[in-house]
């Protein structure tokens, strides 16, 4: 008897119950205790949804009151010293101390560091590994939630981020520390403890979780692996371990991870179809259950029932079914909650949705399908086909047009750099060190209540108009004033940068209640691009047209680039992402060459999300960095020579992908500098780019306001690895979440700094 399992559920509740308790919490109009059953309710809701769902393994310690790696921090006592906790267990304010920093009498420290989880948009609390750390058990949530689970009679299934991946996921604070030595080794005495007592409390399974396997991985680390493993099977007592991988294949992983002395490995054969290929090649030792990933966690799509039962049949010549678990292919945590509540949306549409609860649906009938056959699941088999053909099929997902433009169209290069470079300095006549923002200008609650009432139809369109011309006409005189080069019209009819261009284009569609946790209490609703994109009219230019009808400076169209649309959206799975994304680039193409014929000079399209595409093995880097860029420089290439190309990045790591950036051929490129402390100069430093940069002169999270000596020496430090006459001033990013009396003085310091190494270097008006 094959049976079903999920890898774990979406926790922020149906309706964010969890977000409204959390933020209540820490703003202190609800006390712990009601937060603490807010989190009860929650959890046994979703425990409740899956059993009934006909789920027969079903996750416990899924649930966390902000991340799952810091539960794992506190549950190893890994709590860093400037947090001042000394107690038995970690506690509530110190575990959101941690998340978020605190201000509390006397008591002010920051929070800990935040990544992206994976490949995803999810972020999680990097843990922090410092020398001589001492490892301890620190919280009871693990036990308790199982507990809490046997109590409704759940079968229940503790789940805890494996070793390995949680010493990898942290940050060595300095070099002395080992992180597959002592770190792990650390870790790996907390777990053994906290095994034996789970095991002791009547655990059936453990699922370990180890997606650190999916990335490649030394020699030495998979040895670490095996080292921590054999140490903890020991602690198992009656409880049977779960070796859990997800977003990908284990590739080199393979013959290690289904060697471990454990009774279980979970492998995803959406994500990773290699997989199915390590499977048949290498066989799968018989005395392990095999979970095996078929129902995706990541994507919004209903599952292909009858394909996903064929790929369950092929993985059971190899696995007899009493020896397979079916799951998910991650945890649902990145799905939202149930789809069948968009009945605003398209009947149609909606029926090839799946949240969290018609994937557990599809995992029972995969399971039975299995086990009983195909017959006993006619029904829903049938259902499944008549969906995908009718997606196959539907007029609102082809259009013929973007099809033929696709297959047609080739990219027609902009001409050379150097060449545009000298048109352009002649076209804009822009000082020597020009000054810029990065777009977006506060979204003050003025700007988002106008917006909400606006929606609600409060106040018509024409009131709603008023008031953007208004503010964008202020804005730009502002910028007048303190005396920036470029201008920008500030984004204020936006309330997010993918958003904006998804309801404008074809192919896209929101929903209401389609939530997705991004980070702690914070969540965010992607747009689902179903069908072929297309672009049915202008989206920004009347906008930026009005702006730039107000100054004589140049003013830059504003434009997200195809590649973050593609990265921040739930995508096609029909056809490959590398096609999605082009067809983004062709809309913006004709953006580009309208925003141009209107008279704009300059145009930013923004790629911050261009560095969290990559694949997540190397090899498969270089095929996605040349899609990547082709799309770039396919929505640039209406731009005629004069024309300046800006783009923006920010908030991650460049020194792997600089050579894509430099051939994404933008003439300007605004790039974050100071947050992450200068560390791109040193990139700078070593590699030449070409084109003009303006490396961040300020952290723009900080409400702190630099001084002009600050800036001052963010250019002089710039100077020393950059030719001045390719070097502009502007903050790290946009200025969307500060406030005016933030941003002001702040740019009226760096305008300053501008003026005074113009002037000391024999330029003050400029060349
Ligand atoms: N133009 C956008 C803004 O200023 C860029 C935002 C971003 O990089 N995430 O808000
Ligand atoms: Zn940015």
């Amino acid at each position: 008897m094959a049976k079903s399992t999920t890898i774990g559920y979406p926790r922020i509740g149906a309706d964010r119950e969890l977000k409204r308790a959390c933020e209540a919490y820490w703003k202190g109009s609800l006390t712990a205790g009601d937060l603490r059953a807010t989190g009860m309710a929650l959890r046994r809701a979703h425990w409740e949804a899956q059993r009934s769902a006909g789920i027969d393994l079903i996750p416990v310690n899924d649930f966390s009151f902000y991340d799952q790696v810091l539960d794992a921090v506190a549950l190893i006592g890994a709590v860093p010293e400037r947090y001042h906790w000394t107690g038995e267990t970690v506690d509530l304010d110190t575990y959101f101390a941690m998340a978020r920093g605190a201000q509390r009498d006397g008591f002010d420290v920051v929070a800990m560091d935040m990544t992206k989880w994976f490949d995803t948009n999810y972020h999680y609390i990097v843990p922090e590994w410092t020398a001589g750390q001492r490892f301890r058990l620190a919280s009871s949530k693990i036990f308790d939630e199982l507990a809490e689970a046997q109590s409704l009679g759940i079968a229940a299934k503790p789940v805890l981020i494996g070793p390995l991946s949680l010493a990898l996921l942290g940050k060595a604070q300095d070099e002395k520390v080992d992180v597959l030595g002592s770190v792990l080794d650390g870790i790996v005495t907390v777990y053994a403890g906290v095994l034996e007592r789970l095991a002791a409390a009547g655990a059936g399974w453990i699922q370990l979780d180890e997606p650190c396997l999916v990335q490649d991985r030394t020699p030495a680390e998979l040895a670490a692996l095996q080292r921590a493993y054999a140490a903890l099977a020991r602690h198992a007592g009656g409880a049977k371990l779960l070796v859990q991988t997800y977003f990908g294949h284990v590739g080199e992983a393979y013959p290690v991870l289904t060697s471990l002395p454990v009774a279980g490995v979970g492998l995803d054969f959406v994500r990773g179809p290699a997989n199915l290929g390590l499977l048949e090649s290498h066989g799968f030792p018989s005395d392990k259950v095999l979970a095996a990933g078929l129902v995706d966690g990541r994507n919004i799509w209903r599952a292909d029932l009858d394909r996903a039962l064929t790929t369950l049949e092929t993985i059971a010549g190899t696995v007899p079914p009493d020896r397979l678990l079916v799951s998910t292919s991650c945890s649902l945590l990145h799905v939202p909650y149930d789809t069948s509540r968009e009945t605003g949306c398209d009947e149609e549409l909606r029926s090839w949705l799946a949240g969290a609860v018609q994937k557990c649906e599809e995992l029972v009938n995969l399971t039975r399908g299995l086990t009983d056959g195909r017959d006993t699941i006619k029904a829903a088999l049938a259902e499944s086909s008549a969906r995908q053909a009718s997606r196959a099929a539907s007029p609102r997902v082809h259009n013929a047009a973007v099809g033929a433009r696709l297959a047609s169209e080739v990219l027609r290069e902009r001409p050379a750099y150097e060449k545009r470079r000298i048109m352009q300095a002649d076209h804009l006549g822009l000082p020597l060190l020009p000054t810029t923002t990065i777009g977006s200008f506060p979204q003050t609650g003025e700007v988002r209540s106008m917006r909400r009432r606006f929606e609600a139809g409060d106040i018509d369109a024409s009131a709603y108009e008023n008031y953007l011309a208004d503010t964008i006409a202020e804005t730009i005189a502002l910028q007048e004033r303190l005396g920036l080069d470029v201008l920008v019209h500030g984004e204020f009819e936006r309330s997010d940068m993918v958003e904006y261009f998804g309801e404008q284009l074809s192919g896209f569609a929101f929903t209401r209640h389609g939530w997705v946790q991004s980070y702690g209490s914070r969540c965010v609703r992607p747009p689902i691009i179903y069908g072929d994109v297309a672009r049915p009219a202008p989206m920004t230019v009347k906008w930026s047209t009005y702006a730039q009808s107000l100054s004589n400076k140049p003013v830059k169209g504003m434009l997200t680039g195809p590649v973050t649309i593609l990265n921040w959206s739930f995508v096609r799975d029909d056809q490959p992402r590398s096609d999605t994304c082009r067809q983004i680039a062709l809309a913006l193409k004709d953006e580009v060459a309208d925003l141009e014929a209107a008279g704009l000079s300059t145009i930013q399209i923004d790629e911050p999300a261009l560095r969290e595409g990559l694949p997540l093995r190397q090899v498969d880097w270089p095929a996605y960095l040349d899609w990547a860029v082709t799309c770039f420089r396919v929505a640039a290439s209406s731009a005629s020579a004069t024309t300046q190309i800006h783009t923006h990045m920010c908030y991650s790591a460049f020194d792997d992908i600089i050579a894509a950036i430099v051939s994404l051929d933008a003439d300007v490129l605004s790039i974050e500098n100071s947050r992450s402390g200068g560390d791109l100069l040193r990139v700078f430093d070593r590699v030449r780019y070409p084109q003009e940069v303006g490396p961040g002169v300020y952290d723009i999270h900080s409400p702190r306001v630099p001084k002009v000596e600050e800036v001052r020496s963010m250019l002089r430090a710039t100077l020393a690895v950059l030719p001045v006459d390719r070097v502009w001033v502007n903050p790290d990013c946009g200025l969307k979440t500060r406030t005016w009396a933030e941003v002001l003085p702040a740019l009226e310091a760096m305008v300053e700094a501008a003026r005074q190494i113009r002037a000391e270097l024999g330029f003050p008006g400029g060349y």
